[in-house]
């Protein structure tokens, strides 16, 4: 009887001391959480549509920057920031990322800047810009809130900074409906449904302080005139609302051949962002995964070609098109074509790999990211541990797959003009992309 009872307290001891290296592991790691509104103070053009002919009247609700900052157990730390807006202008994120490193030393590699994507927000300072007529009188305030966006953003990853703790991890994943392949014909090609979610609590287990989340799907629910983050906006606040004082924050995975499917009413942005939020809910309220072990983040910019390079003679002929997008590009190509490199036959194109512990490895890949790239990368690296977020940290065109880039479209082929690039992608992309990430993850 004693040397069951000895040994029953022994068996309690050992659990009692796996409880404690867990519970320790996961208290090891520190984070930190903040917000700011970004919403223009004063009326500037939208982005999204190239249709767009003057500037916003008004707001659903305002838009937000959320940033994150992460640091494991021996101190490395990654920021991460998520913006209700189009796109990742190139230029703020240098900006932003040099401020990082001069004053935290925080380098490249460990910033990921993601965006919602939201079809009704401002326009920036970028080339997609250029898909909207607007006069050199429309520009200034986009240049004005660009500047001010810039320091937002900054501001908001030092109150993130600031405001690092100590802080339990957990990752999980969700399920959640509402995307459709927008390729013809609609609602038949591949689709990834997945909702990868990372919690963020106190130590002590008992405050939710944050959360980061993903979906593959545009955000093109609305149209109008007035700005609103569309379903990941909603998806935002609903949770910040269940969970007061904590920051959600929403990243678009390869989603740029994804619809919300039906769309163009408040209601049913709303209904999205509900779903997507209750996916989450869901998703927290489940049996998830402790983050242990230590953060790793790699960056590379991967000279992507473009497929070949547009004449003179065909930029000229252009320039008297009716279509003001065709004119804009052929005015910015024939710029660079009296510059000394001349037109760009190739782009730096931002890939990066987080390693979340010894959990997830969290891809971030640039532009707009058709769904075969996720479904490949967590395929190939693991479907339970494999988070992919586009859209992220610059967004300069379509990137679409090896079979999009083949079947054309708008994905594959005329969206160039929409970005001003100078043709469609070199074939080839995919691959590269994909031995990159690999090599990344290594
Ligand atoms: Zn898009």
């Amino acid at each position: 009887m004693r040397r069951h009872v000895s040994k029953l307290f022994s068996v309690i001891g050992t659990l009692t001391l796996l409880c404690c290296t867990a519970i320790s592991h996961a208290a090891d790691w520190q984070a930190g959480v903040a917000r700011t509104v970004i919403t223009p103070e004063e009326p500037m053009w939208m982005s999204g549509y190239g249709s767009r002919d003057h500037a916003f009247e008004g707001k659903v609700h305002d838009l937000y920057a959320r940033a994150s900052a992460l640091r494991d157990p021996e101190g490395n730390t990654a920021v991460f920031v998520s913006l209700d807006l189009v796109g990742v202008p190139i230029k703020m994120v240098q900006v932003v990322s040099a401020d990082l490193e001069k004053r935290h030393k925080i380098p490249r590699r460990s910033l990921m800047i993601a965006c919602s994507h939201t079809h009704c927000g401002p326009a920036l300072d970028h080339t997609l810009s250029y898909m909207l007529n607007m006069q050199e009188s429309d520009w200034q305030p986009v240049k004005r809130y660009q500047t001010s966006l810039n320091q937002k953003v900054i501001d908001v990853i030092d109150k993130a900074l600031a405001d690092l703790q100590p802080a339990r991890l957990s990752v999980g994943q969700g399920i959640c409906g509402f995307a459709s392949n927008r390729r013809t014909p609609i609602g038949v090609g591949p689709y990834d449904h997945q909702v990868p979610v990372l919690k963020i609590e106190s130590a002590d287990g008992k405050k939710l302080r944050g959360l980061v989340f993903g979906y593959a799907c545009h955000n093109t629910t609305l149209s109008f005139y007035k700005l609103c983050g569309d379903y990941a906006g909603f998806a935002q606040l609903y949770l910040e609302e269940r969970h007061p004082d904590s920051v959600a924050m929403f990243f678009t995975g390869c989603g740029a051949d994804q619809n919300p499917l039906p769309r163009r009413s408040v209601e049913l942005c709303e209904k999205y962002g509900r779903m997507l939020g209750t996916a989450v809910d869901q998703v927290l309220h489940g049996t998830m995964t402790p983050v242990t072990g230590q953060l790793s983040t790699r960056f590379k910019d991967l000279s992507l070609d473009f497929a070949s390079t547009p004449t003179e003679e065909q930029l000229q002929t252009d320039l008297t098109s009716k279509n003001h997008m065709y004119r804009n590009r052929a005015k910015l190509l024939l710029a660079d074509l009296k510059t000394e490199s001349g037109i760009a036959r190739s782009y730096p194109y931002p890939v990066q790999v987080w390693k979340l512990g010894d959990q997830i490895t969290w891809v971030a890949l640039g532009g707009e990211v058709v769904i075969d790239y996720q479904i490949r990368l967590r395929n190939e690296l693991g479907r339970d541990r494999t988070w992919v977020t586009g859209y992220a940290n610059d967004v300069m065109g379509y990137i679409p797959s090896e079979r999009v880039l083949v079947e054309g479209g708008y994905e594959g082929d005329t969206s160039l003009y929409v970005y001003q690039m100078p043709s469609k992608w070199k074939a080839g992309l995919e691959d590269r992309i994909v031995n990159t990430v690999r090599e990344l993850a290594k």
